[in-house]
């Protein structure tokens, strides 16, 4: 593909791997998990502690909301990540979490081990610069109408400020198709690892938008060989301000884990 330098895979095939607290991403299989927002203390706390029990291994919540309508929740900013700071102390999880605003970066960083770049700011380029100057490792999630090669370019453009730890998160695309929030390409994790050296994730809670579908699509991203999940999870869903439809029980959690777990160690043993 032209104009990818920095993310294209080399001939010696070399994957990046990224440290944070005790799992490496592209080695280790990673499941980021959490509620679509931070809401409140106790419901942050409540869902960080399913998400460890769950063999959870960071915690995802977001304080800036990027919602369709201006008078939606948009998230508790600065206090949202002071409850995920807690959240952090209590139960030792790495913070993932979303910064929409160039100018909110710098300051973002002190409470984010993983800054999340949304669908919808894929192409903010003044954004991608502004992460691509930051020490902080970039959850770069695929905008809803993009392509590969746009997506790639996005994270070109991180790289090529000096950031080189950008993770790729497929989290589906606008189709015809209107039963499913979006269509989650899964045949594009095989087509990434084909043309990059950069781990790529998969969420299947904004994918598919639908409960039921989540734990086929965790199960056929592991097969597909997707280097981890990012899955929300909410103490009470029913009471969620954003994505009540798609946010899991703590129970559906950990059922949905174990089978994944036990998937990845089989398709593992494949290769020994
Ligand atoms: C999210 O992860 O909460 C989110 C808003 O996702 P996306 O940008 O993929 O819609
Ligand atoms: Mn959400």
């Amino acid at each position: 593909m032209k104009n990818l330098k920095l993310v294209k895979l080399n001939d010696f095939k070399e994957r990046s791997t990224i440290k944070i607290g005790d799992s490496t991403i592209g080695k280790d299989f990673v499941i980021i998990a959490g509620p679509c927002s931070v809401e409140s203390e106790e419901q942050t706390m409540q869902t960080a502690e399913a998400v460890k029990k769950g063999n959870g291994n960071m915690l995802r919540g977001g304080a800036f909301k990027p919602r369709t309508s201006p008078y939606d929740f948009q998230g508790l900013g600065l206090k949202g990540l002071k409850i995920l700071e807690k959240a952090k102390e209590q139960t030792g999880l790495p913070i993932v979490t979303e910064v929409i605003d160039p100018r909110d970066v710098s300051w973002v960083c002190e409470y984010a081990d993983i800054l999340q770049i949304g669908a919808r700011n894929m192409q903010n380029f003044s954004l991608l610069k502004e992460v691509g100057k930051s020490k902080k490792p970039i959850l770069l999630k695929r905008g809803m109408y993009s392509t590969l090669r746009e997506w790639l370019n996005c994270a070109e453009y991180i790289l090529a400020e000096g950031n080189p730890d950008v993770i790729l998160c497929e989290r589906g695309i606008r189709t015809f198709e209107t039963y499913t929030r979006n269509t989650l390409d899964l045949s594009i994790i095989p087509a990434v690892k084909e043309l990059t050296h950069l781990p790529i994730m998969v969420d299947p809670s904004h994918g598919t938008g639908k409960l039921s579908l989540i734990e086929p699509m965790c199960l056929a991203s592991v097969a597909a060989g997707a280097d981890g999940l990012l899955i929300e999870v909410h103490i009470n869903p029913e009471e969620a301000k954003s994505d009540a439809d798609q946010q899991l029980t703590p129970e559906q959690f950990y059922s949905i884990t174990e089978k994944v777990l036990k998937l990845k160690k089989f398709i593992d043993s494949l290769d020994s």
